[in-house]
């Protein structure tokens, strides 16, 4: 038995019955890594021991751990009102935190729509796509085109327009018909070390021309990418990559969809990557530090003319979509608290002025072993490995092991440690993490 109350853990735990998501079980029950607790920029494991969270959680966690604006609004509200249904109703703070996202979102995109995940808001935005050109008229756009190493959660509709063999490779029969992938923007050859954007490779945005080509414009309802994509390592975009995304989009009729379930909320130092990279799709994808991952949330961020067309298109084609928790009360509120905090803290801020430091501590890593190439933007690095002997992965997830027994979160994705702190992160803390990382690399080596 768990006491909630205090945290206590029975030290009888067998681990028998929960099967874990994204984990190795049988290893897991091997040596177990539990967190029990958090405060700041720290977890507790179930023995008090401190662990510095060098990647928000699963990049979702901000504002940091622990904060009581948010705890105070959540125990509030589920006091106030624990549930109410979606279906024909709404409650106020749900429209109260639609307003205040489109406050904060690119021009144009003034809609919301709530889901409880990542994946959620990716099928929700592809769903809309066909729906927005169907109630236009144009019924034959049904294609979608994602990106190679593009990750869009585990839905049917995510891992069809993602570009991670692992992903999708027990799934082939089942994918989504018509979708095509650009090539990914990852080039170790000419782009290794660059520091922020790469200087090149723009011109990869042209094989979406060619497809257009193949396809027929008429028949492709949209595009989606991660303006930078997280789960596959933090690959960036070259300079000029999205803005030819969008030119070749727009002149087509073609959505273009961003995934910023990674990006959003001031990871790479304002609200949305779109708006650092000043190039406006026609929805984003949000969750994670919606509400400071403290409550499953997501969100598609709608431009005007898509709502418009599916609200004025012919009888019979409106939507109907939605989930039971759609705009949960108690997720809003968590949410609304989180974005008070990241105003009055002026978190997005923050990051941009932290950036330059971040990046120069990470960068000093170059020349320890086996390192083949360092990545950032705003908080977020990533650091890849030439893989071992013993296969792809044991390399990153050696290294990821090493710094959690020496204290410090990190997250290995193939042999690419990726570093992602709450946004509150100090200079300290930020080379308390790359130190241990240097230490944790050497010592695996
Ligand atoms: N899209 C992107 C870009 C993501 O990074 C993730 C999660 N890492 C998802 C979608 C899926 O989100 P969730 O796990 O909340 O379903």
């Amino acid at each position: 038995m768990t006491d909630i109350q205090t945290s206590k853990h029975s030290e009888t735990q067998t681990l028998e019955n929960y099967w874990m998501p994204f984990t190795a079980n049988r290893q897991f029950k091997a040596s177990p890594r539990m967190l029990a607790e958090a405060e700041g920029m720290y977890y507790k494991d179930t023995s008090g021991r401190p662990v510095l969270d060098g990647t928000a959680g699963l990049w979702c966690c901000n504002a940091g751990h622990g904060r009581k604006e948010i705890s105070e609004a959540v125990s509030h509200q589920i006091h106030q009102m624990d549930y109410a249904p979606s279906f024909q109703m709404g409650h106020p703070l749900a429209f109260e935190l639609a307003e205040r996202l489109a406050s904060i979102s690119p021009e144009g995109l003034n809609k919301v729509f709530f889901t409880n995940s990542g994946s959620e808001s990716v099928d929700s935005a592809l769903k809309i796509a066909i729906n927005y050109h169907r109630a236009n008229g144009e019924s034959t756009r049904t294609r979608f085109i994602g990106r190679e190493l593009g990750y869009h959660g585990v839905g049917f509709g995510g891992i069809s327009v993602g570009g991670i063999g692992g992903n999708r490779k027990t799934f082939s029969q089942q994918l989504l018909p018509g979708v095509d992938h650009l090539p990914h923007t990852l080039d170790m050859q000419d782009n290794a070390f660059s520091r922020g954007m790469p200087k090149t490779g723009a011109e990869k945005a042209e094989v979406l021309e060619q497809l257009v080509a193949l396809h027929g414009a008429e028949n492709i309802a949209a595009v989606i990418v991660e303006p930078m994509s997280g789960s596959a390592g933090v690959i960036l975009p070259p300079e000029g990559y999205l803005q030819r995304l969008r030119e070749i989009t727009k002149k087509h009729g073609i959505l273009l969809i961003f995934d910023e379930v990674i990006t959003g909320f001031g990871r790479v130092g304002d609200a949305f990557a779109s708006q650092r990279w000043g190039v406006t799709p026609d929805m984003i994808t949000a969750a994670k530090a919606l509400n400071n991952g403290a409550i499953p949330m997501g969100a598609v961020l709608i431009d005007d003319n898509i709502y418009d067309a599916c609200m004025q298109g012919p009888a019979g084609i409106e939507l109907f979509h939605g989930y039971t928790y759609s705009g949960h009360p108690v997720a809003a509120a968590a949410a609304i608290a989180s974005l008070n905090i990241y105003e009055n803290e002026k978190l997005f801020e923050r990051t941009k002025e932290l950036e330059g430091y971040f990046e120069d501590a990470i960068h000093s890593l170059k020349g320890l072993p086996n390192i083949i190439d360092i990545r950032n933007i705003g908080l977020v690095g990533g650091i890849q490995f030439s893989p071992s002997a013993q296969g792809v992965g044991k390399r990153g997830f050696a290294i990821f092991e090493e710094c959690f027994a020496k204290g410090t979160l990190v997250r290995a994705t193939a042999d690419i440690i990726a570093i992602s702190p709450p946004l509150i992160v100090d200079k300290q803390e930020i080379d308390q993490i790359v130190n241990t990382l240097s230490d944790a690399i050497r010592a695996v080596d």
